[in-house]
Order: structure tokens, then sequence, then C-alpha cells
């Protein structure tokens, strides 16, 4: 397998920052980069003996000193190769057996939002209504609060800094790629000044990021921030009170699971918490079945 040094050094500066650290992947990706860096595309070979009794001197020198090691038991690549991220949409999810397209449904849901004006900020400065984005048989959905300038602009969710940090811990942290997860808020219009939602505003929206989670049924929503956990669960509280726990999401003809996570846009101006954000990004992942980073 074809292994990238930058790549594999850039995953595990990124699995260091949010506190992975002395794993067996670090071990893996340690022993990848030397591997790359002596690979024959990094280092000439040496040039072969002339004579056959020479050829056969340099083949045993070359012989490994060494029993080959056991295979390890999670395969581990980088972004770009077949292997990897993992392929996490289009499996049989809860909902896949009521034979309905979600992507229709998705469709469906958007129309009824129309050019929406059921709450004021359709008059504060939004240029767009930023729906959602992804896979529409996605098992996971991360849900945010509502869109900034570059989401507004772009009609996309998570695309500025805090969206390209988001697509980091999809990718790098959780070996996943973007586009299987889907994405979106819960009040789908710029608020202005990127203040906090109001309630009117999240309770005229969120019967549309209902119907959404519905439509997509899947096994696990990620909260990204109190106010989209606030608004999900229909409590209030501090994030710290939602996080570390698996929360039942009840929606219309369907239960699915919840973890609360910072948001991060708040993880920007507190990298800090970086480390708490892979603790529930782990617990996420524990409970789709994926490989988590095992302690060496
Ligand atoms: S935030 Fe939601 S409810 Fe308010 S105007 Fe936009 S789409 Fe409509």
């Amino acid at each position: 397998m074809s292994a990238d040094p930058r790549q594999l050094a850039e995953y595990l500066r990124f699995l260091r920052e949010l506190g992975v650290e002395d794993t067996a992947i670090s071990s893996d990706i340690a022993a990848r980069l030397v591997a790359a860096n002596n690979s024959p595309a990094a280092t000439p070979p040496a040039p072969e003996p002339a004579s056959p009794s020479a050829k056969a001197a340099a083949a045993a020198r070359r012989a490994p000193a060494q029993p080959a090691p056991a295979p390890r038991p999670a395969q581990i690549s980088m972004p770009g190769n077949d292997s990897f991220p993992i392929a996490l949409a289009d499996a049989s999810g809860p909902g896949r057996a009521d034979g309905a397209d979600p992507a229709e449904q998705l469709r469906q849901i958007r129309a009824d939002l129309g050019d929406c004006t059921r709450c004021k900020l359709h008059a504060q400065g939004r240029r767009q209504i930023v729906f959602g984005v992804g896979n529409p048989r996605a098992r996971l959905v991360f849900v945010g609060e509502g869109p900034g300038a570059d989401e507004d602009a772009q009609g996309i969710p998570f695309v500025g800094r805090a969206g390209r940090l988001l697509t980091d811990m999809i990718e790098k942290g959780m070996g996943l790629r973007r586009d299987d997860v889907y994405i979106c808020n819960v009040v789908k219009c710029r608020p202005p000044n990127n203040r906090t939602p109001e309630n009117d505003e999240t309770a005229a929206c969120s019967p549309f990021l209902r119907r959404q989670l519905a439509a997509i049924r899947p096994e696990m929503v990620c909260a990204l921030g109190a106010v989209a956990a606030q608004n999900l669960l229909g409590r209030r509280g501090p994030i710290g009170g939602f996080r570390g726990t698996v929360h039942r999401l009840e929606l219309e003809g369907f239960t699915t699971r919840l973890v609360v996570t910072y948001h991060p846009a708040y993880l920007l101006r507190d990298p800090s918490q970086k480390k708490e954000t892979w603790k529930d990004l782990q617990i996420v992942m524990r409970e789709l079945g994926l490989p988590l980073p095992a302690r060496s």
C-alpha cells in the first residue's frame, strides 16, 4: 500500500492535537513514515553485485533477521487510499427496511421549506437558506447551530474555518469521509452577526430539522454545541450536562441515539477542548462499531 509521508505526518499531528498519544496507531504511522522514507521511491536501490556469489551474499544480508510481525487487528491507512476513510454510508440503517427513498424525502422537505419566511431570520440579511449536505442514507448526522457568513455565501453548512475543523474531525479524527455523513443546522438562515438563534427562531425551524433526521434515519446524531443539544433533547442546560452520555432521541416514527460535543467554532476559540471533543467522538465511533485507536 502506498503512503504519502506528508499525509501520514499530518494525520499523526492531528491525532496528537486531539490528545491521541502513544497509541498503536501512532506506532503504526511512525513505522509507515520510516517505511515510506526508505521505500524505493525515496531511496535509490543499491547497485546489484556483479558475480553470482556476490549476489547470493547480498541476498543473505537482505534476508530478514526477525520473523514477520503478526498482522495488525485493524487496517489503518490514509485518506485517498482505497481502504480509508471507512465507508460509512449505505449500510442498512435502522430505517431502510421501510423502502422509503430518503433523498426524495429530503427534496420534499426542502420544497416544503420553500423561500421560507416563518421566522424573522428571513429578513435579517440572509443570502440563502442553508438546508443541509451529505449522504441521505448516512448512518451519522452532525447538527450544528446555524449558518455563518461562509455558509450563507455558499449555501453549504460548515464550510468556513469551523467547517474545516469539523471536516478534519470527521476525516482525520474519525477516519470517515465527509461525504458519507450528513451535516445540517438547527436554523437554516444565518443569524445576524452570528448571534445565537433565539427561541422563536429555533421553534420555527426545528420541525424541518426533525423531518430531515426522520428521513435519513441515522444510527447516530452528533449535536455540535449547546443550542443543537437543547433543541434536539428538548431541555435546557449547560453543554457539560449533556456530554459523556448516549441519549435517546425520539423522532417521528423512530428512535435513534445522540451524543453531544462542542461546536467547532468554540474549539477554534479554545483549542484545549479538542481533547474533550475527541472523547465524545470516540463514543460515537464506539456506538457505530468503528475501529478506535488502541492504547499500546
Ligand atoms: S431560519 Fe428556518 S424558519 Fe426561519 S426563515 Fe430560515 S428557514 Fe425559515
